[in-house]
C-alpha cells in the first residue's frame, strides 16, 4: 500500500487492493484522528501500526466520511477509538450495515472478523474538532452519498473529502445537484492538498481546475442525457456519450472511472424517464 505525508503531521494512505481507496492519519498535540479505515483489514492494520507506534496511549478519533464499505470496515480494528460522522451515517449503517456486512462476508473471505461500528459522536450541518494545534473542521457535503461529509485540517490546508471529490463524480447513490452544490462550496476553501476518496491527492495546482471540472462534468451529462432523451434514443446509446467528451480523463482507476460514468449516465437517464427530476 502507498503511504504518503502530505505535511509534517499528516500521512495518507492508497490501497493496493481495492480501487485505489484512501485513509489518512493525523496527529495532533492531543490525540490522534484517523479519516476513514479501508476495506481489507491486511490494509487497515498498516494504519493501526502507525498509530501505535507514534502516539501509544494517545485518544484516538475515527472519522467515517461516509456509509460506504469500503471506506470504513476497518474502523473496528481501532477499538477504543472515539467514532465521529454524519447522523445519516449512523442511521443508514444502523438501518443495513449488518445485513450488508454478513452479504460482504458471504463474498469476500478477509473480511472474515470485521466487525460493525457505528459513530458515536454525530452531527448534522457542521462540527469543529480542536485538538492541540490542530483544528478540524467537518462539513456535511451530500451529493455522492445523503451522509457525505469532508474534513478540513485548516492550519495544512488540507481536505479530506471522502468520495465527495473522485476523478469523475459519482451520483448513483446521491444527487447531482446536491454534488454540484457541495463542490462550489469545497472550492471556497484555500487548500494545498484534496485527499481525494479513490485515486490519489491533488496538489494545488490542481485543485481549482479539478473542482471546476467536476462541476462541469455534471452539467455535461445532464445536458447530454438530456439531449438523448429529447431524440427519443434508447438507454444503449448512452454507450455514445464518453467520458472524455464530459471533460473527464477515462485513464484515472485502472479506467473504472469510464464504468462509473456509464452507470451515472444511466441513472440520470432513468432518473429523467421517470420525471423524477
Ligand atoms: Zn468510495
Amino acid at each position: 500500500m502507498l503511504r504518503e505525508r502530505v505535511a509534517d503531521d499528516i500521512y495518507v494512505f492508497t490501497s493496493d487492493l481495492y480501487v485505489k481507496v484512501m485513509a489518512g492519519v493525523i496527529f495532533t498535540s492531543q490525540g490522534v484522528v484517523v479519516i476513514d479505515t479501508l476495506l481489507f483489514p491486511q490494509e487497515t492494520s498498516e494504519l493501526v501500526d502507525l498509530v501505535r507506534r507514534r502516539a501509544k496511549n494517545e485518544m484516538c478519533y475515527v472519522i467515517n466520511t461516509h456509509s460506504h464499505s469500503d471506506h470504513l470496515y476497518g474502523t473496528y480494528l481501532f477499538g477504543g477509538a472515539e467514532v465521529i460522522g454524519h447522523e445519516l451515517c449512523r442511521q443508514a449503517l444502523q438501518k443495513h450495515g449488518e445485513e450488508d456486512l454478513d452479504e460482504a462476508k458471504g463474498r469476500i473471505p478477509e473480511l472474515a472478523e470485521v466487525q460493525l461500528r457505528l459513530p458515536s459522536v454525530t452531527f448534522n450541518q457542521e462540527l469543529t474538532l480542536r485538538l492541540g494545534n490542530k483544528t478540524l473542521r467537518l462539513m456535511h457535503t451530500p451529493g455522492t452519498t445523503p451522509d457525505s461529509i469532508v474534513v478540513y485540517v485548516k492550519e495544512d490546508k488540507v481536505l479530506f473529502a471522502g468520495d465527495t471529490v473522485m476523478p469523475v463524480p459519482y451520483i448513483v447513490d446521491g444527487d447531482r445537484l446536491e454534488l454540484r452544490e457541495s463542490l462550489r462550496t469545497i472550492s471556497k476553501l484555500i487548500m494545498d492538498n484534496i485527499v481525494q476518496g479513490h485515486g490519489g491527492v491533488l496538489l494545488r495546482g490542481e485543485v481549482k481546475a479539478t473542482l471546476k471540472s467536476s462541476i462541469a462534468y455534471l452539467d455535461t451529462i445532464y445536458e447530454k442525457v438530456q439531449e438523448k432523451i429529447e431524440a427519443g434514443a434508447p438507454r444503449d446509446e448512452l454507450r455514445r456519450i464518453g467520458i472524455e467528451s464530459c471533460g473527464k480523463s477515462r485513464i484515472p482507476l485502472d479506467g473504472l472511472v469510464q464504468d462509473l460514468h456509464q452507470a451515472n449516465l444511466e441513472s440520470l437517464y432513468d432518473q429523467l424517464i421517470s420525471g423524477e427530476k
